[in-house]
This record gives structure tokens, C-alpha cells and sequence, in this order.
């Protein structure tokens, strides 16, 4: 075990999700072998470890949300199941021989910079102290830790309660009267199966969203065969599927009014699918379609129209012990309650303390104005990096090339430090100021600021610490390199 005086170690990362396992891949292709992976839970996957809800899928493409660098010829379908990708995340860190770099049951509580040996120091709750030139937190910082609306007599209710990403697959809701709370992207998956064995669900939501169908189908045997034989057709696959998805950032990074085309679509569909017009009324946003996520479901709609599933438009205000009601008083008697209800904001969720230059609290900093050049750094802490920090959020396409950017972005730091013989490099804090100068100019225009929605990706004080805006190529391209020229070195 390593302690404090041993060797250091040249990089320590915190979690095993995607993001933990894929740079700890890419350092060692670059060389770097003396590499450690602090996982708080006894397996990797991260997100998708956690998330096990029925129907939990990813609505990316898994040609395009996997590693450019593992490309997988078997996924079965278009938009690969959880337990698939789940399995996927295990086999590289098998594959790519880490799991001798992984400590499980690490849970990292809190990190110092010692200046004067230009190392971090990371506890662990168990009481070790490891020291690591290169500290990076692939912890995930948007959507990690669930979040519960502020409703009253959430103890009163005696029935079950579940948050989507804590599901119990030992709760049988077979016969059951059951309610989902919120209608986002976890419910779109989550409320199909439910219907399937509820005897009666209400789906309550409080905001309509913009959906599209999902165009799933099972990957056919001989595809399968042709992606391992010829494996650039795979390849050209994953680059028509980025292409296509990058053209929606047009509308979302440009002009939100370009969305109109595609909002029309979404009409249709729900025309084609609701014949109820109070329902479709229900169901029809009034703002801009990507202000909010778009939904993708192919059997959501439908599942409306069955008679045992009936749609409340109104948000929950309480919890009985019998029951919920909703904004207008109704009260509906039900057994269960799954809350389909998202997570914290990274305000609230900031990642593990980190203790920088003259004491600065990465907790503070995030608590107050989450913000990071790149996603990646900030001034005062020197050699750290997160993985998706503030403002690397998509709307339409795949958070997996936002990390494979920043990973090459890391890795030129480490790669950089050893050619050069710096030991830390530090942001300046002008550039920092810079960018936050640009990242808000940007902003503006997006849809996400601009498209007349309330959404978590806005914080309290009407700023944006989610969203990329721009394509997701100008990440890669401001990713390039580490610009060691906007960093004091020493
Ligand atoms: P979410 O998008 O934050 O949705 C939460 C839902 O709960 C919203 O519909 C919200 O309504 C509703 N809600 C909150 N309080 C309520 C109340 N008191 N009464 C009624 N409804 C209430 O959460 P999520 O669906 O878990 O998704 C979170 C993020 O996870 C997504 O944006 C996406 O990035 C990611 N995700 C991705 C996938 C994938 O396949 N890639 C799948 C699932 C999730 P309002 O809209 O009015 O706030």
C-alpha cells in the first residue's frame, strides 16, 4: 500500500465510470505506468453502475457512445441496453489491463497541494494517504447524486418510494398502483416497463418536453461480422452518426429558432400517436425544443394511451400516507412512488474538497461559481483536472468524446512535465477570466439560455455552468494540446 514517503504515484484518479477508466488507458499508452484508480464501490461503471432502472439505456448511439479506441462490433442494438454497457466499461478495464491499477472500496474524502514537493496528497476514508504528482476527479459532477423534490410528507407516505437511480429490483410492482414523478429522460425509459406491470400508473409532469421517436433495431449478424472482418466500416458508422448528431448543434450553439423544422416533426408525431387533443395540449412545450433534453422514445407516447396509465400535468406537492397530491389538491391513492425526479446541481454536488495554493477550497469555488477552463483546471489548483467539469454539457450528442478531448488534453500536461522538467503548472488566473468572458458571450445565444425553458442546467442565479456552447469539434480543437503557455510552470 502507499503512504505518505513512498514513491509518488505520477497520476491518481478518483472513480472508475468511463471517464477513470479510459484516461487511465490513454496515460499508459503514453507511458505513464505508475497509475492509480480510487473507486469508492466494489466494481466499475460508474453512471451506469448506478443506474439500473428498468429500461435504463443510453439515448446516444453506442457506435458513438463508446471509446474511439475500443470500438465494440457486437453491440446488439442501435441504443445499447444498460447491463450491455455496463459490461462494456468492465471488459476495457479488463482488456486494457487496469484492474491491478483500481483500489475498490476507496472512497477518496479529501486532497492537499504540497507546494514545496509540487504533489497532492490524497486521503482516503479508510486513512490512507496517497501522494500523486497528476490528481484527476472523473467522479462525474452533473448528475451523480439524486435529488428528491421539495414537497411535503416525504416520511408520511407508507407505501415504497424509489429514486430512478437507486432502483431495488427486488420491488415487485406487479398489480401495484403506482406513480413516476417527472417526465425527463429517466422517465421516458422508466415509465414503458412500468405500465407493463402496474395495475394503474399516474405519470405526473410538470413541464411537457420535445420528443422524437427512438430508432432502435437490433443489430443484424452479418453487420456484426462485417464490423470485426473490415473494422473501418464500424469506424465510418461512428463518424456518420457524429456527423449527423453534430448538425443539431446548429440550432442548439446558433439560432434556437432553426429548431422550428424539427419541432414541427415532433408534432406530427404526437398527432400520429395522441388522438386526444387535451392530451396532445398537455403534451406540447412552449419553448424551444433543446432548451430542455430532447426525448427520445419510441413507446412512451404509446403507453400513454393505455387505460390503465393516466397522464397528471401537474407537479406533486405532497405525499400522504395513502396517496399524492398534486398542484390543484387532487389526491391519488397509490402504493408506490418512483421518483424519475433527476439530480442535484453541481452546486449542491461539488466534487471531493481539494485543497489548493494558499489554502483555496475546490468546494467553495464550486459552491459559489462552478466554473473550470475547459472543463478541465482552475487557478490555484495546479496538476488537478476534472473529467466533464462546468460547461462541457451536451444536448445532442456524445459526452464520451468530450472526455476522450480532455484526455488527450491530460495526458499532454503529464507528457509536457516530463520533457520540460516542470513539476506543477498552475492556470493563470487571466485566462481563466478570459474564457469565462467567452463561455458567457456564447451562452447567450444558445438555446439553453435563450430558449425560454427553466431547466437544471440554469443555476439559481440565472448562469450556466452545464452547457458546451459550441460544436463539440471546437472542444476537441481548444483540447488539442495542453497550452502550457497559459500555465505557471515551476
Ligand atoms: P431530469 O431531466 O432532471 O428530469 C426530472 C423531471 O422531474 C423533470 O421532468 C421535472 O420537471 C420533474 N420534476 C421535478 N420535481 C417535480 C415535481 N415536484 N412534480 C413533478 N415533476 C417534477 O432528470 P432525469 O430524467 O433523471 O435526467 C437527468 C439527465 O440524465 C438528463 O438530462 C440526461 O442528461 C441524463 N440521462 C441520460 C440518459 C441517456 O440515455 N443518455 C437517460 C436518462 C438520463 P420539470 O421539467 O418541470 O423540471
Amino acid at each position: 500500500m502507499h503512504e505518505t514517503g513512498a514513491q509518488p504515484f505520477d497520476l491518481i484518479i478518483i472513480g472508475a465510470g468511463f471517464a477513470g477508466v479510459g484516461l487511465a488507458h490513454q496515460a499508459r499508452q503514453a507511458g505513464f505506468t505508475n497509475i492509480l484508480i480510487l473507486e469508492r464501490s466494489q466494481r466499475v461503471g460508474g453512471t451506469w453502475r448506478e443506474n439500473t432502472y428498468p429500461g435504463a439505456a443510453c439515448d446516444v448511439p453506442s457506435h458513438l457512445y463508446s471509446f474511439s479506441f475500443a470500438p465494440n462490433p457486437d453491440w446488439s442494438r442501435l441504443f445499447a441496453p444498460q447491463p450491455e454497457i455496463l459490461d462494456y466499461i468492465e471488459r476495457c478495464a479488463t482488456d486494457f489491463g487496469l484492474r491491478p491499477h483500481i483500489r475498490f472500496g476507496a472512497e477518496v474524502v479529501r486532497s492537499e497541494f504540497e507546494e514545496a514537493a509540487g504533489l497532492w496528497t490524497v486521503h482516503t476514508a479508510s486513512g490512507d494517504a496517497l501522494r500523486t504528482r497528476f490528481l484527476v476527479s472523473g467522479a462525474g459532477h452533473a448528475l451523480s447524486k439524486p435529488a428528491l423534490p421539495a414537497v411535503k410528507g416525504l416520511d408520511s407516505f407508507r407505501g415504497r418510494t424509489m429514486h430512478s437511480a437507486q432502483w431495488d429490483p427486488t420491488v415487485d410492482l406487479r398489480g401495484k398502483r403506482v406513480a413516476v414523478i417527472g417526465t425527463g429522460a429517466s422517465a421516458m425509459q422508466l415509465v414503458p416497463k412500468i405500465a407493463a406491470q402496474a395495475s394503474h400508473l399516474f405519470v405526473l409532469q410538470r413541464t411537457p418536453g420535445w420528443l422524437i421517436p427512438r430508432p432502435d433495431f437490433a443489430t443484424p449478424e452479418p453487420v456484426k461480422r462485417l464490423f470485426r472482418r473490415l473494422p473501418a466500416t464500424q469506424k465510418l458508422v461512428r463518424a456518420l452518426l457524429y456527423t449527423y448528431m453534430e448538425a443539431f448543434a446548429v440550432a442548439y450553439v446558433l439560432e434556437p429558432r432553426l429548431g422550428r423544422l424539427r419541432e414541427r416533426g415532433c408534432k406530427r408525431y404526437l398527432y400520429r400517436t395522441i388522438s386526444d387533443p387535451a392530451t396532445r395540449a398537455k403534451l406540447t412545450p412552449a419553448y424551444r425544443i433543446g432548451c430542455k433534453r430532447l426525448l427520445i422514445s419510441s413507446d412512451y407516447l404509446p403507453t400513454l394511451n393505455l387505460p390503465h396509465v393516466t397522464l397528471v400535468a401537474e407537479a406533486l406537492t405532497e405525499l400522504r400516507e395513502g396517496s399524492i397530491v398534486t398542484a390543484s389538491g387532487d389526491e391519488h391513492q397509490v402504493d408506490v412512488v418512483i421518483f424519475a425526479t433527476g439530480f442535484e446541481s453541481p452546486e449542491e454536488k461539488p466534487p471531493v474538497e481539494a485543497i489548493g495554493l494558499q489554502g483555496r477550497s475546490l468546494h467553495a469555488h464550486m459552491t459559489t461559481s462552478p466554473a473550470a477552463y475547459l472543463g478541465a483546471t482552475l487557478p490555484g489548483f495546479p496538476n488537478y483536472f476534472l473529467i466533464l467539469g462546468p460547461n462541457t454539457g451536451l444536448g445532442h450528442s456524445s459526452m464520451i468524446y468530450m472526455m476522450e478531448s480532455q484526455f488527450r488534453y491530460i495526458v499532454d500536461a503529464m507528457t509536457k512535465s516530463r520533457r520540460d522538467g516542470w513539476r506543477f503548472a498552475d492556470l493563470r488566473p487571466e485566462v481563466m477570466e478570459r474564457y469565462q468572458r467567452w463561455l458567457g458571450e456564447r451562452l447567450k445565444r444558445t438555446v439553453w439560455n435563450a430558449g425560454g425553458c427553466a431547466s437544471w442546467y440554469l443555476s439559481k442565479n440565472g448562469g450556466n455552468a452545464i452547457s458546451w456552447p459550441d460544436f463539440t469539434f471546437a472542444f476537441r480543437f481548444k483540447t488539442r494540446r495542453f497550452d502550457d503557455e497559459n500555465y505557471t510552470r515551476r
